[in-house]
């Protein structure tokens, strides 16, 4: 789970963190009356999760009020790299000299967390990273022990963070690998920890993953997701249960297991298709977790035929095909083509339960998805 900027700074806050004070708002009038709470100049932020919003234009600096509800009415429901904008943070401007780069992440080669410093931070560390690795510092934790102080000063001494700061910048790194330990962070990173004139060190934007997994024991970021998820239909996966992550093709592919949809998106890719999500409704589905899943990928719009492939283990054949059916009837007309494989535990029974004038059904994955390719193909043109 990804959270927004202004959910990761209240995390970083909570913690101790230096940030910027900040409102939350939805219109240009909030927009205003939070600056002028707050105090001029301020920077208004497009809450969305993409990177480089400042390059495409959802971040803006306002000197009064006519600035800040001008840059309210630009930023607010504008089109950010596919996401529309509905939330800006207001935030404090900080008067900046330096921007740095600080994150925590799992470097998976090494198998431990691993913290980063680097003094050419701001907009493109991308491109340090690509062209001039050296350029950022990194130092590997023990996770047993922790990020201890001597390490984060050697690395922000490395990255050559000046002298009269680098304490400050030490500090912060040590409390965000305690917070990566603490939250069950899979990434955390600031870009950029400013530097101000007067030698302040201010966390100015914050990327923070949580991993889905570890939820449970996170009831205050649990609370988060919802207003985290950005897609509505990976929310509404969230709360069947569902493993989905959306994709750009028309093939929809409903599977059960994260290994046999893989498979399925390999296909759909080799007979010349492209598919338009991953969905596992994982072991043991009965007949409403198929018609969820039916109904989720029917509602998305770039969805042009779908393939259903089953293999039953847990999973029997005749619950799903039961499922498949009910959640087809209910429609006056159903809205894409449907192809199913069923293979494995009850799965003659389910092609003999399967109604043929609904779905058409396919007795091998090849022939299955060939066929759903060729239907997306149709509906297409
Ligand atoms: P990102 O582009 O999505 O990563 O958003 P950031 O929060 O990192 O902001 C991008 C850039 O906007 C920063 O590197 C700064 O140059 C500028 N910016 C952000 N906040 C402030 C601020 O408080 N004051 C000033 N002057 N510039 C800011
Ligand atoms: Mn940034």
């Amino acid at each position: 789970m990804k959270l927004h900027e202004y959910q990761a700074k209240g995390v970083f806050a909570d913690a101790g963190l230096p940030v910027p004070d900040s409102t939350l708002a939805a219109t240009p009038e909030e927009v205003v009356a939070a600056a002028e709470e707050i105090g001029y100049p301020v920077v208004v932020k497009a809450q969305v999760q993409v990177g480089g919003r400042g390059k495409a234009g959802g971040i803006k600096v306002a000197q009064n009020a006519d600035e800040a509800r001008e840059a309210a009415e630009e930023i607010i429901g504008m089109d950010l790299k596919g996401l529309t904008v509905d939330q800006v943070l207001v935030e404090e401007a900080v008067d900046f000299v330096n921007e740095l780069y600080v994150g925590v992440t799992m470097d998976r080669t090494v198998g431990k967390p691993v913290a980063m410093v680097s003094t050419q931070g701001g907009v493109n560390i991308e491109e340090v990273a690509a062209e001039d690795p050296d350029a950022i510092v990194r130092e590997h934790i023990d996770p047993a022990f922790g990020l201890h102080p001597y390490q984060a000063r050697r690395a922000v001494f490395e990255a050559g963070v000046p002298r009269d700061v680098a304490n400050s910048v030490a500090s912060v790194l040590t409390t965000l690998y305690q917070l990566w330990d603490d939250k069950d962070a899979t990434e955390i990173e600031v870009n950029p920890v400013m530097i101000t004139s007067d030698r302040d060190v201010v966390c100015a934007d914050a990327v923070m993953n949580i991993d889905e997994d570890a939820l449970f024991r996170h009831p205050d970021l649990a609370e988060m997701e919802e207003e985290a998820a950005e897609d509505e239909l990976e929310a509404l996966a969230n709360d069947y249960g569902f493993d989905y992550v959306r994709l750009e093709g028309n093939v929809g592919i409903i599977g059960n297991g994260a290994g046999l949809v893989m498979t399925t998106l390999d296909l759909v890719d080799y007979f010349g298709g492209k598919p338009a999500n991953f969905l596992d409704i994982g072991g043991g589905a009965k007949a409403e977790r198929v018609a969820n899943a039916l109904d989720m990928v029917f509602s998305d719009e770039n969805v042009d035929a779908v393939v259903f492939n089953i293999f039953g283990g847990i999973t029997r054949g005749d619950e799903v095909a039961k499922g498949i059916n009910e959640a087809l009837e209910s429609f006056d007309e159903i809205p894409k083509k449907v192809v199913v494989r069923l293979a494995g535990t009850n799965a003659e029974e389910g092609m003999e339960i399967l109604n043929t004038d609904l779905v058409t059904v396919e007795a091998t994955l090849e022939d299955a998805v060939q066929r759903a390719v060729e239907y997306a193909g149709e509906e297409a043109n």
